[in-house]
This record gives C-alpha cells, sequence and structure tokens, in this order.
C-alpha cells in the first residue's frame, strides 16, 4: 500500500473535518502509517515531527509505551459499561485524581466525550443551578471575541470565529461578547498587564448591563487558541474573578486546549490565581489517544441538584460513551506520566529553547510578533510590519508554510497568517532547531511576493 492507494480511496469514502475537500484536487493529503514519539510515517516511507501535537491533543508522542500498556490492560478488563446506575474502577480514581490536582472548591467531575459537549455541560449546568436557586431569568452568556469553545449549534452561539460561526448564525443562541484582551492589539508602548487590564473595562461594563440575566462568563484563559494563538496576561483573569463574584455570575474556564501543562503550568487559572466555578478539561486529558472531557464544578453547585426526584432539578444530561473505561485509563496513565516524570519544570527548559531558537525571526520584515504562554509559541506573519498590516485571508499564505514544512519533515499546520508550535513535550532542542529552521524557511516562501 502506497500513499496514492490510501489516497485515492479516502477521497471516494471520507469527508474531512474543517476542510474544503476541493483543495484536495491540488494539496494531497498524508496517509499516515503509523506513529512512534513526536514521528508520524507514511506509507512512503517519509516522516513528519507533529509540531502542532495532532490538533493540540498529544502530550507524550504517538504509541507512547507507558499508555499503550496502560489500554491494553484495560481492554482485557473491561471495554465500557453505563455510567448511569453503574460505575468502574478507572472513572472513581480519574475523578479522585482530577480533584486532587486542581484547587478547592472544585470537588465533583461530569463526563462528556469530546470538547464541545463539555462546553454544552457548563452552559446548562449553570443555567440550571441558577434557574434551581429560583433565579431562571438567567439564560444570557458573557464571551469574548475571537473565542473558540467548539462547533456544535451551543458552542457556536459562544464562539465567535466567523468562518466556522457566520452560515448558522440564524441558528445560535446570542451571546453578549465583549472585546477581547489580545494583546497583540496593544499600543505599543503598552505592558501586556497594561493592555490585559484597560481591556476589562469592556467585561466590566458588560457585567453591569447583563449580570441580571446572565449566567455565567466563559473564557478561555491566557491563549485563544483557534483565532491564532492570541494570548493575554493573567491580571485579566484575576480581574474576571472578582468581578464575576461581586456580580453573581458563573466563570466558565475553557482549559479544553490550554490544560496540562501548555501555558507552562499544569493549568493556565493557576497564573492568576484563580479558581472557576465550572473547569473544562479534554484534548491533552488522555494525552491525545481518545476521546474524553471533563467539567469539574464545586459542591456548592452540585447541591443545588440534589434532591427528591419529583423535585426536577437533576442534571438529566448523558452521553452514550460518558467515563468510558479506556479513556479513563488512558487519562489515570497520562496523570502518572505527570507525576512522576517532573514535565512542568523540563517544559520550562524548552519553552525557553523554543524562544531562543526563533529569536531571529524579531526583525523579520513579515514577522508582526513572536508570542509565548508556555509550550505555545506562535509567530504573527503581516504584510508590513509598521502597521501590523495583516495579509489577507484570501491569499492563505499559512499554506505556503504548511507545504514547505512538509518537504522538510514537519508537520507545521499555520492559523491563517499565524504560524505555531504547539509540539508534544518528548520534542528535543534539537527538534525544536529544526522546526525553528523550517518556519523561518516557510515563511519567507509565504511571504514573498
Ligand atoms: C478544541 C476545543 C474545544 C472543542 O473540543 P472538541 O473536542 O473539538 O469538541 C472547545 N474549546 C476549546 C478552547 C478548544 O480548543
Amino acid at each position: 500500500m502506497s500513499n496514492r492507494d490510501v489516497i485515492a480511496r479516502d477521497l471516494n469514502a471520507v469527508w474531512h473535518p474543517c476542510t474544503q475537500m476541493k483543495d484536495h484536487e491540488w494539496l494531497p493529503l498524508v496517509p499516515i502509517k503509523r506513529g512512534e514519539g513526536i514521528w508520524l510515517h507514511d506509507f512512503d516511507g517519509n516522516r513528519y515531527l507533529d509540531a502542532i501535537s495532532s490538533w493540540w491533543v498529544n502530550l507524550f508522542g504517538h504509541a507512547n509505551p507507558r499508555i499503550n500498556a496502560a489500554l491494553k490492560d484495560q481492554i482485557d478488563n473491561l471495554e465500557h459499561v453505563i455510567l448511569a446506575g453503574f460505575s468502574h474502577e478507572p472513572v472513581v480514581e480519574l475523578s479522585e485524581r482530577l480533584v486532587e490536582i486542581t484547587p478547592a472548591p472544585l470537588s465533583r467531575c461530569f463526563y462528556t466525550d469530546n470538547g464541545s459537549s463539555a462546553v454544552e455541560v457548563a452552559l446548562k449546568m449553570s443555567y440550571h443551578y441558577w434557574k434551581n436557586c429560583g433565579n431562571p431569568n438567567k439564560t444570557k452568556f458573557i464571551t469574548l471575541t475571537q473565542s473558540y469553545h467548539g462547533e456544535t449549534l451551543g458552542t457556536l452561539g459562544v464562539g465567535d470565529v466567523a468562518l466556522y460561526k457566520e452560515t448558522y448564525k440564524p441558528l445560535l443562541m446570542e451571546a453578549v461578547t465583549v472585546p477581547s484582551p489580545d494583546c497583540f492589539h496593544r499600543d505599543p508602548d503598552m505592558s501586556w498587564e497594561q493592555h490585559s487590564r484597560r481591556m476589562f473595562a469592556h467585561m466590566e461594563a458588560a457585567l453591569e448591563a447583563h449580570a441580571h440575566e446572565t449566567a455565567a462568563v466563559i473564557v478561555e484563559p491566557l491563549l485563544q487558541c483557534a483565532t491564532g494563538m492570541r494570548m493575554y496576561d493573567p491580571v485579566y483573569l484575576e480581574l474576571l474573578r472578582e468581578a464575576c463574584d461581586r456580580h453573581g455570575v458563573h466563570l466558565i474556564a475553557d482549559e479544553i486546549a490550554t490544560g496540562f501543562g501548555r501555558t507552562g503550568t499544569l493549568f493556565a487559572c493557576e497564573q492568576a490565581g484563580i479558581v472557576p466555578d465550572f473547569l473544562l478539561l479534554s484534548k491533552g486529558l488522555t494525552a491525545g489517544y481518545l476521546p474524553l472531557a471533563v467539567v469539574l464544578t464545586s459542591d456548592h453547585v452540585y447541591e443545588a441538584f440534589y434532591d427528591d426526584f419529583a423535585t426536577l432539578r437533576a442534571f438529566m444530561h448523558s452521553h452514550s460513551y460518558t467515563g468510558n473505561p479506556i479513556a479513563c485509563r488512558a487519562a489515570l496513565a497520562t496523570l502518572d506520566i505527570f507525576r512522576d516524570d517532573d514535565v512542568i519544570a523540563r517544559n520550562r527548559a524548552l519553552s525557553a529553547h523554543m524562544r531562543r531558537a526563533v529569536a531571529h525571526l524579531e526583525d523579520h520584515p513579515h514577522v508582526g510578533e513572536i508570542r509565548q504562554h508556555g509550550m505555545v509559541l506562535a509567530m504573527e506573519m503581516v504584510r508590513d510590519k509598521s502597521a501590523q498590516d495583516p495579509f489577507p485571508w484570501q491569499e492563505r499564505r499559512g499554506i505556503r508554510v504548511y507545504q514547505h514544512a512538509l518537504t522538510r519533515e514537519a508537520l507545521l499546520r499555520p492559523l491563517g497568517n499565524v504560524v505555531y508550535f504547539m509540539p508534544p513535550y518528548v520534542i528535543t532542542e534539537e527538534q525544536i532547531d529544526h522546526l525553528a529552521t523550517v518556519a523561518a524557511e516557510g515563511i519567507d516562501i509565504a511571504t514573498r511576493d
């Protein structure tokens, strides 16, 4: 079997996610035969360094022997069982350990089987909490511009990515949308902290106007990934926590992408010293092995649902694969690696190396900014550096970087004009150096003419 064979069969039967399928008339699919560590191997014997963690999910490399062993053991014991009325060891242990590694008062775990459905659960739970507390008018949500929370109808309603949202607008609920603290747009003489503080005035105003009808504010802490790895300062989260409390509104932290060390701490919220009312985890939760997501909340929220059945206060929400034992075992093996290896400390050295490796691009005429939070580093390609003037999205310059990288053994998949590294934590300094070289070449090629 060659790449060609797989591609031909694929294009006859598969409809790919987030893809204009017509692009594949000129942009070849890359069929992967096997993965090992940081590498993806295709059917023709080429390999690709997975610099984007296979869509931000992989933490410890492909076919990780420790996670593989845990899964093989689990499969021989219990593959799946209904989680309503029944329970199993992996889900119990995982819940205990998630409560242990997250701050109080987070103490309850509700599972779903992907990130979007975890967002939907948090929205429903927040609204339902207020309803159970005699406040049924809190039906709105506040979100930031450039936010991404998934692509189901409920999550598109609280997201702000035009490319995914615009077409479906007539079907969506309407959120109150507040300008993002995105520091790419700060005045040149302002620090991230100053800019984030200043942008908080918009949130304060929105809360003042809408708190009485608002269930929750939902944010991606520190890092808005899908809209180009846009970043802001932890002070915004401090201010937000305080304001949500003052206004009687929940805070939902969508750490589906930022969780498990991406921003340099185990969870991004730690950097602001805050605890959300709902913490959402997925992606890295299973180190990129299996779909699983969790909504963590407090006993205080839990107790608002705890009553006699006939009061109809229960949270009647389920997914077929809720708390799947194999997925939970993958998550436990992931937490074991965090516990046994000094992952976060090792990552600090790797992030510093990433920054050094691309330092020479600071002066590139078409690199508008290099920004970083921990293990995520992004380079913004601009047409005109002094004006921070973007290339028109229709030119799709990021794809040229993608195409070049494939010829140089790397999987880079820019978001529009933003080239970024978000690698598995098993990456080495030499591999980072290679990525930096490939990215620099790619940016040169993509910004030519
Ligand atoms: C990926 C992502 C989601 C959606 O998760 P899926 O598993 O793809 O449904 C939600 N929020 C954020 C911040 C994400 O990055």
